[in-house]
């Protein structure tokens, strides 16, 4: 037996009005190379200054996560070449980050650093033949992003908790309003260090790193995909290479990128052209005081009144929650049957829409549910209606045809699945009690699922003196 041990590494894009070292604003997919200037492009004899709005978000990320802000920390000049960066350096922290030592639900956070995003490379294939070869072009628009970098220690024990894990940063990230947080787009990039070791061993094996997730879906795979791979090479009696990875969603495989021998050496040494980093009390009372209530302690509020599960799912969708609030508002009455209907309905109604996309009044939602939880509508019915209530359906419509049957109309269809069904009706009054379920699936049937189970059961007792 094995045990895995994740460590997580994850780049945030920061959402400042500007570059983190000169006054370009940030891009959204202009022109290439139009959201460029000198010190972005590195030419001779620039000087970079640290943008205050980055400092402030990465302050709110460490309190946000619980960290020790350092009194004093300063930059590095992380050296390599390579066509991404002009300056052939990455302005980074190193030994001393901004924030360190804080902790997001059990796991607990290393490190918090600001650095600044390379350029993007654009591989022109054979299209972009120059001289014959084949070839790739540089768009400087990203290159200087204001990044975070955080780091985890290793603490996390499987992939889903992995995922489960990176989930809560993203949503943690994304109500903080610090970062559009979108893994497709790049503006959060995870990557996972990867170890395992026996059962009960306490030292930590080998680790090797998967690069760049693009969903935490490929993620998780990714991780459970390496973690089999180490447990095939250790029980052959193996040895775990540290190594970084590339896994390919499509076919599950893992290849790698670079080995051991061939890690970089960036030779850090002090940016001599930055002062260092002093968060002023004031700084910090700032960057706290601009937090809003986050998702792990929105859970614990919504755990007064749902199970866990319910409660971090709607919680870590800021959207949901929000949804959630909103009709609860209306009719707090319900709080768990609206939670289970926004869980197990609603979200599969939504498809890839937030319920703001759409046009289902939370206060519309709060008062079927209602309906629904006090046995006056059907949930079938209800629950058919869903989508097109989304689209632009009428609520008194959606009420008139879920209406439960009752009273008279009832009574009438219970009488007539007792004169249609002479059999079961003789096996209840032999006392087979089982057989009342043909009689009730009969109701169910002629009012379609409008008609509540045990009131059925009840009247087809009375009228059967059973
Ligand atoms: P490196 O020097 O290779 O960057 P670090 O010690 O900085 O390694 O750790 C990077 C990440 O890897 C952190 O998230 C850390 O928790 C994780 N990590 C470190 N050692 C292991 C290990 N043996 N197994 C799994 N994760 C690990
Ligand atoms: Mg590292
Ligand atoms: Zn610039």
């Amino acid at each position: 037996m094995y045990e895995p041990v994740i460590g997580i590494e994850i780049h945030v894009q920061l959402a400042t009005r500007t570059k983190m070292f000169c006054s370009c604003a940030l891009s959204f997919g202009e022109e290439p190379n139009t959201r460029t200037c000198p010190v972005c492009l590195a030419h001779p004899g620039v000087l970079p200054v640290t943008n205050a709005e980055a400092v402030h978000f990465g302050l709110m990320i460490g309190l946000a996560l619980g960290c020790e802000i350092a009194p004093r920390s300063i930059f590095h000049r992380k050296n390599y070449f390579y066509p991404d960066s002009p300056k052939a350096y990455q302005i980074s922290q190193y030994d001393v980050p901004l924030c360190s030592g804080g902790r997001l639900g059990d796991v607990r956070i290393h490190r918090v650093h600001l650095e600044e995003d390379a350029a993007k490379l654009v591989h022109a294939g054979s299209s972009g033949r120059i001289h014959g070869a084949e070839s790739s072009v540089v768009d400087f628009n990203r290159c200087g992003t204001p990044l975070v970098e955080i780091v985890t220690e290793p603490d996390l024990r499987s992939a889903a908790e992995a995922a489960e894990f990176g989930r809560l940063l993203q949503a943690t990230l994304r109500r903080m309003g610090v970062s559009d947080v979108n893994m497709e787009e790049g503006s959060l990039r995870v990557d996972a260090n990867v170890s395992v070791r026996p059962a009960g061993e306490t030292a930590l094996g080998t680790k090797t790193e998967l690069k760049n997730m693009n969903s935490f879906r490929f993620l998780e795979r990714g991780i459970e995909a390496e973690i089999a791979r180490q447990e095939r090479v250790l029980a052959d009696g193996g040895t775990v290479e540290q190594e970084t990875l590339h896994f390919d969603p499509v076919s599950g495989s893992l290849t790698s990128l670079r080995s051991k021998e061939e890690a970089h050496d960036y030779r850090y040494f002090p940016e001599p052209d930055l002062v260092p980093l002093a968060p002023t009390e004031a700084m910090i009372e700032r960057a706290q005081a601009a937090l809003p209530e986050l998702p792990a302690a929105r859970a614990e509020r919504f755990e007064r009144e749902l199970p866990p599960d319910l409660a971090r799912l709607l919680a870590f969708r800021t959207e949901l929650g929000d949804f959630y609030e909103a009709a609860l508002e209306a009719d707090s009455s319900h709080p768990r049957q609206l939670a289970n209907w926004i869980v197990n309905d609603l979200l599969g109604a939504l498809g890839d829409r937030e319920p703001g996309e759409t046009n289902l009044d939370p206060a519309d939602f709060a008062r079927l549910v209602g309906l629904v939880a006090d046995k006056q509508a059907s949930a079938g019915a209800v629950r058919a209606a869903l989508p097109g209530l989304l689209e632009d359906g009428s609520i008194e419509e959606v009420i008139a045809t879920s209406s439960v049957a009752e009273g008279d109309e009832l009574g009438g269809i219970v009488d007539r699945a007792i004169a249609d069904n002479a059999d079961a009706v003789e096996k209840i009054r032999a006392g087979k009690d089982q057989a009342i379920g043909a009689l009730v699936g009969a109701v169910m049937r002629e009012t379609k699922g409008r008609a509540d189970g045990g009131e059925v059961q009840r009247l087809i007792r009375e009228k059967l003196g059973a």
